[in-house]
């Protein structure tokens, strides 16, 4: 089974992520590469923090930065 990044829709092969260079066979698993997974966290933990005006969310976000970015 092919594993897939829901959104970026790289595809992993032996532990590293690549651009698909071909329409993918059979059956596919999806998940999050570690960049989107570390963009959609930065993305949910700004979002919060402008939603709810919450500085332990922000603070959250630029820890992430921080230690990913
Ligand atoms: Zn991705």
């Amino acid at each position: 089974m092919v594993t897939q990044c829901c959104k970026c829709k790289k595809v992993r092969v032996r532990g590293a992520w690549h651009i698909p260079a071909a329409p993918l066979p059979g059956a596919v698993s999806h998940t999050y590469c570690p960049a989107c997974f570390l963009e959609t966290q930065v993305e949910f933990f700004s979002h919060s923090a402008s939603r709810a005006g919450c500085a332990g969310a922000q603070r959250a976000a630029r820890v992430l930065f921080a230690a990913y970015g």
